[in-house]
């Protein structure tokens, strides 16, 4: 499949694009301008070190404050309950070293499941290999965690539950504050020590953020989600959540995260966080617009393909579709002649593709996991960009189609879907 791929790939390599559309914010987003333009502020009128005494480190030290009041107010929080680290990934790594180091006198469980994102999942394989225990929930067929299935994981040497708002795959949202609402309950009969994670990467921005609604302890975000640069993020950790910071070497973050503060990349987070909070709401309008005509066309369009994740709850940008009889990264690689840049949730391992984890734990066979390409929309696309990369698909997945050996249907299978908020039966196969 993947040699049929590359040879349209390479007879179509020589014709330019005539457009290029970018639908992989869920990757990353571009730097907004208003962003860049505080960040190249900042890193010349900010240059001192927020902890020096004097004045220009004062500069930076309220420059950075300012930020973090922005970070804050983004979720809901205080401000000294935000800490500034590298990006989601550290922060999804303090959270949950941090927690388990500093709460293994009284227990040494982990609760997850079986979607995360490798920052964490890899995390706690990591623990598990030094004797900690690791409950992996599975998921149902829609890529949400059922409630009673994480309250049965829970023992009374449970520390950490880290579960994540929404998926990077597929968008679902799972439901933080029904578990938050379980585990206090724990908490308040038996159990004192057990906390709640959520890695909120990919949600901030893209829906409301509240950490006293969502009921959680600790918190990840990411700057490059939100059109602000990569390699800035923050954890959230409530009053009274104790953590051990993993790097040696400073007092920064009151002992928290150790090192020099990122003072321009601060900045821009802080600025990409009030813009975020200021125009949550008609971003999240106009990309959930963009995305489901996309989607209606597709489906109208397209045989044989199956919508991953649940329909309802899920971030407004985001859609995954798996279509069959063809290997996504084929599809990827060709839509990219075509200046349309999507992802796909298989890695390549050892020369192999090895299919998604996540649409594997949604209960998808191989072909299906293969097969999926996640479209990730953002503040800057447009009407046309969904015109322009629908009548594409169309056409690459035909023609790859006519390729693969996988396609070996006796007649189009397509049946009658009503679109919209109306009767699309989840996850089954579109045909
Ligand atoms: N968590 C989720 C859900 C993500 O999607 C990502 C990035 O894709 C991360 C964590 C890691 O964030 P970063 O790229 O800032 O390390």
């Amino acid at each position: 499949m993947r040699r049929f791929a590359n040879q349209f790939a390479r007879k179509k390599a020589i014709v330019q694009p005539k457009h290029n559309v970018y639908l992989d914010h869920s990757a990353t987003t571009p730097v907004d301008p208003r962003v860049a333009e505080a960040l190249s502020r900042s890193l010349t009128d900010n240059f001192g070190n927020p902890s020096s005494v004097h004045s220009f480190g004062q500069q930076a030290r309220a420059a950075v404050d300012r930020a973090r009041r922005e970070v804050a107010a983004l979720i809901g929080a205080r401000q000294n309950e935000v800490i500034f680290v590298s990006g989601g990934t550290e922060a999804n790594n303090l959270a949950i070293r941090g927690l388990c180091e500093a709460a293994q006198h009284q227990g040494r469980h982990i609760v997850t499941t079986t979607i995360e994102h490798p920052s964490v999942r890899g995390v706690c394989d990591a623990l598990e290999k030094k004797g900690w225990e690791v409950t992996r929930v599975a998921v149902s067929e829609n890529g949400i965690v059922n409630v009673e299935n994480v309250r049965s994981a829970l023992r009374q040497d449970t520390v950490l539950v880290s579960i994540m708002l929404a998926n990077n795959e597929i968008g679902t949202i799972q439901p933080i504050a029904e578990l938050a609402a379980a585990i206090r309950e724990q908490r308040e009969r038996s159990q004192r020590n057990l906390w709640l994670h959520t890695d909120a990467v990919q949600a901030a921005g893209r829906m409301v953020l509240n950490v006293d609604q969502l009921g959680c302890d600790l918190l990840s975000l990411s700057g490059h989600k939100l059109y602000a640069p990569k390699g800035i993020g923050a954890l959230y950790v409530r009053r009274g959540v104790r953590i051990l910071g993993q790097n040696i070497g400073g007092h920064q973050e009151r002992e928290r995260r150790a090192g020099t503060e990122n003072v321009a990349s601060i900045v821009a987070f802080g600025e990409a966080s009030r813009i975020a909070r200021e125009e949550l709401e008609s971003r999240v309008t106009y990309v959930r617009r963009l995305r489901d005509r996309f989607e209606e066309e597709v489906i109208r369009r397209i045989d044989d393909i199956v919508l991953n994740g649940d329909r309802e709850r899920r971030l407004p940008h985001l859609s995954n579709i798996s279509f069959r009889f063809i290997e996504g990264e084929g599809l990827l690689i060709n839509l990219d002649m075509q200046g349309v840049a999507v992802s796909t949730g298989s890695a390549c391992s050892s020369g192999t593709l090895e299919p998604s984890p996540v649409i594997r734990a949604l209960g998808r066979d191989e072909e299906m996991a293969r097969g999926s390409i996640r479209f990730s929309f953002g503040k800057d696309n447009t009407d046309e960009d969904v015109d322009y990369v629908v009548e594409v698909l169309q056409t690459v997945v035909a023609r790859l189609r006519e390729l693969s050996p996988l396609n070996k249907p006796t007649e189009p299978q397509r049946v009658g879907v009503a679109l919209g908020k109306t009767s699309v039966v989840e996850n089954t196969v579109i045909k």
